[in-house]
């Protein structure tokens, strides 16, 4: 089987990372240790996934006319990432997300920025992209009537449709029925049970669980993948590798058990490297480690 075809719907955005002692209290200044940029955004991060691991992957999301925004352009595009779905937004800002690390830790402020732009209308003017893709997959940091038109056009042309339910937002029993596959971590699944019958999901469920590996379900019962014990350098993009990974594997016509052995792989070689996508494997690499 050839490439397969992923769009991914989604957002795109400048992380911001700053390392300091501690966080500053309100009101006060103190210097930083470290400084450094690089391209996120949870759309961005699992298109990029999945490009390493060899899909034809189109974007469909925007980015601002600033800076930033050419850089995110230059930056998918090295990646191979087809982005003719991405239009930069007039007089506005790229997402960004202001992130401090500190005492071990990490806060995040996300700005939405041109995000916010990927409307409903907006996804409609990519329905081709839709039509064609053997997988779409979409996350919550775009407008949620974005993600329920994604549904819509999924279901219309029968693409299968991958959520990933972060970060954790009121969804409709409607768009969470039209999902194929939803794949929260263990936070977002807390979440979800508020909202619906789990029972009603069960076939749907991919369940990150951190160093603790996948569960999916069959006929109704828990099967777990234990994770790969690697030596762990930073978890931050683990759940983004493990999504675009998941979504190529489906892609292939893997089965779902299939499918999570190789996300759970992709995702444990993901973690071994600083930043969300500089460790994301080749399919080369996930082979090698599989071996
Ligand atoms: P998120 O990053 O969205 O919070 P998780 O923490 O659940 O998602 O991680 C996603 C996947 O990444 C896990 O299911 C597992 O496959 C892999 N993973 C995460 N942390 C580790 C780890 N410490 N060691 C090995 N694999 C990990």
């Amino acid at each position: 089987m050839g490439k397969p075809v992923i769009t991914v719907v989604g957002s795109i955005n400048m992380d911001l990372v700053v390392a300091a002692a501690k966080r500053p209290e309100a009101g006060e200044t103190i210097l930083g240790e470290d400084f450094y940029t690089s391209p996120g955004g949870k759309g961005s991060n699992q298109a990029v996934a999945a490009a390493r691991l060899g899909a034809e992957v189109h974007m469909i999301g925007r980015v601002g006319d600033d800076e930033f925004g050419s850089e995110l352009l230059k930056f998918m595009e090295k990646e191979n990432i087809f982005l003719n779905g991405v239009e930069p937004v007039p007089h506005s800002a790229s997402g960004v997300a202001m992130i401090t690390l500190a005492d071990g830790d990490n806060s995040i402020i996300v700005y939405q920025g041109a995000n916010k732009e990927a409307t409903p209308d907006y996804i409609r003017k990519y329905e081709s992209l839709i039509a064609k893709s053997d997988v779409v997959i979409t996350q919550l940091e775009i407008p949620i009537e974005s993600v329920e038109e994604t549904a819509r056009l999924c279901q219309k042309h029968q693409t299968k449709f991958i959520l990933n339910p972060a970060p954790a937002a009121d969804l409709s029993v409607d768009v969470l029925m039209k999902a194929d596959f939803i794949t929260p971590n263990q936070s977002e699944r807390e979440t979800l049970s508020k909202q619906v019958d789990f029972n009603q999901l069960l076939d749907k469920l991919i369940v990150t669980e951190g160093k603790d590996g996948v569960v999916y379900f069959e006929n109704e019962a828990p099967r777990r993948i234990s994770s790969h014990s690697v030596s762990t350098v930073d978890t931050t993009g683990a759940g983004d590798t493990f999504n675009g990974a998941f979504a190529y594997a489906i892609g292939m016509k893997k089965d779902v058990e299939t499918a999570c052995h190789f996300a759970n792989a992709a995702a444990a070689l993901s973690v071994q490297k600083l930043g969300a996508q500089a460790g994301m494997p080749t399919q080369d690499e996930v082979n090698e480690f599989l071996r």
